[in-house]
């Protein structure tokens, strides 16, 4: 297949979207270069247009890191991968190597503020993101130590959004320590993170409080993504109380996965947790800070743990899962052109499951 010498992006500059042609990169030593068959749209993408992080990211700079293709041609030292290899483009797309899930310079999505995000228009830096193109044939460069590695039978779609959203709650849920048969409660629950999360806390065995607002939420919970009990925060008068008492000796969950992109969540999450219970942030709201009572948290042994993406390991036992068909999670389709209507749902909290870019249309 010939490889074009332009693409479609949606490009973030000066604050706004701009839906425009660029170049297509070639890869360099380490490099390969990926077809993009479709790319999952992450809140993080969003946060980076509106400049939400403590720091400006790129300008201009392409969002998108859940992008699931096709290496269609490689650079050299880039044994152990080849043409026609399907392959998943993550957050984390350029590491040193010696750490995985921090290390400089890391020219992944985000993070290092000089590398930032995805650079339109620096041949020395990876092109990055999933989003670029519209003909069909999106291309963008990936390391080849990085790029996660499809199981064969996946559907490409559906495998998208387990590359940044998927990876993240299951190392969440790794880190929050929770056994099987024990409760976590999960709040953003059905949000793209959430929905993920509630399923990968099913296939591991956990019993499930999920939390969010509105009842189409709720019966996405309950009847799709196989929670116990949904707790809707527009209607309940008393969040702490209520999540306490969905466990069955009303201590409270054993875990919390914060995935929300308000604040106010995960100043109640250290109340309602239980004793040595472990609370952890994943989702990024603007300007929030993690408040919680020192005297209580010290009598309740709490944990606080962060939790950033995972790593290749990660990466691989959180694909697994999914071609296993434990995951299945809901998403739909919407052409690159239409990115800036996903968006405007963010914008209003109405995104149910994930929307994925289909590259094709
Ligand atoms: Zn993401």
């Amino acid at each position: 297949m010939a490889i074009p010498e332009l693409q479609w992006a949606q490009v973030n500059e000066g604050g706004r979207l701009h839906f425009k042609q660029i170049p297509v990169p070639k890869p360099g030593k380490g490099e390969v270069l990926v077809n993009i068959l479709y790319s999952g749209v992450c809140h993080t993408d969003f946060h980076a247009l509106n400049g939400d992080w403590p720091f400006p990211p790129n300008d201009p700079l392409i969002g998108g890191h859940e992008g699931a293709g096709v290496v269609v041609s490689k650079g050299e030292l880039t044994e152990g991968i080849e043409i026609g290899d399907k392959v998943g483009v993550k957050w984390i797309n350029n590491i040193c190597l010696k750490e995985t899930t921090y290390c400089v310079p890391r020219r992944n999505s985000l993070a290092i503020p000089r590398t930032g995000h995805s650079s339109v228009g620096a041949s020395s830096v990876l092109s990055d993101p999933s989003l670029a193109n519209r003909m069909g044939t999106e291309y963008c460069l990936a390391q080849a130590a990085t790029v996660a590695r499809i199981p064969d039978g996946c559907n490409m779609a559906a495998v998208a959004p387990i590359l940044c959203a998927g990876i993240t709650v299951y190392k969440g849920l790794k880190t929050s320590e929770c056994k099987p048969g024990q409760t976590v409660a999960i709040v953003g629950a059905g949000g793209g993170l959430g929905s993920l999360a509630q399923q990968y806390a099913k296939a591991m065995g956990l019993r499930v409080i999920a939390i969010d607002g509105g009842e189409e939420k709720g019966k996405m919970s309950l009847e799709e993504l196989g929670a116990d009990t949904y707790i809707d925060f527009l209607k309940s008068k008393d969040i702490v109380n209520d999540v306490k008492k969905a466990t069955a000796d009303g201590l409270g969950p054993h875990g919390v996965i914060l995935v929300s992109t308000s604040p106010k969540p995960f100043e109640q999450a250290s109340e309602y947790v239980r004793p040595n219970g472990t609370v952890v942030p994943i989702g990024l709201p603007p300007d929030a800070n993690i408040k919680a009572s020192v005297f209580w948290g010290v009598l309740k042994m709490l944990r606080i743990k962060c939790s950033y993406v995972g790593t290749r390991r990660d990466t691989a036992e959180a694909l697994d899962f999914f071609a296993r068909g434990l995951i299945k999670a809901p998403y739909k389709l919407i052409g690159l052109g239409q990115l800036q209507e996903v968006y405007a749902l963010m914008e209003k909290g109405q995104v149910l499951g994930r929307y994925v870019l289909d590259m094709s249309k």
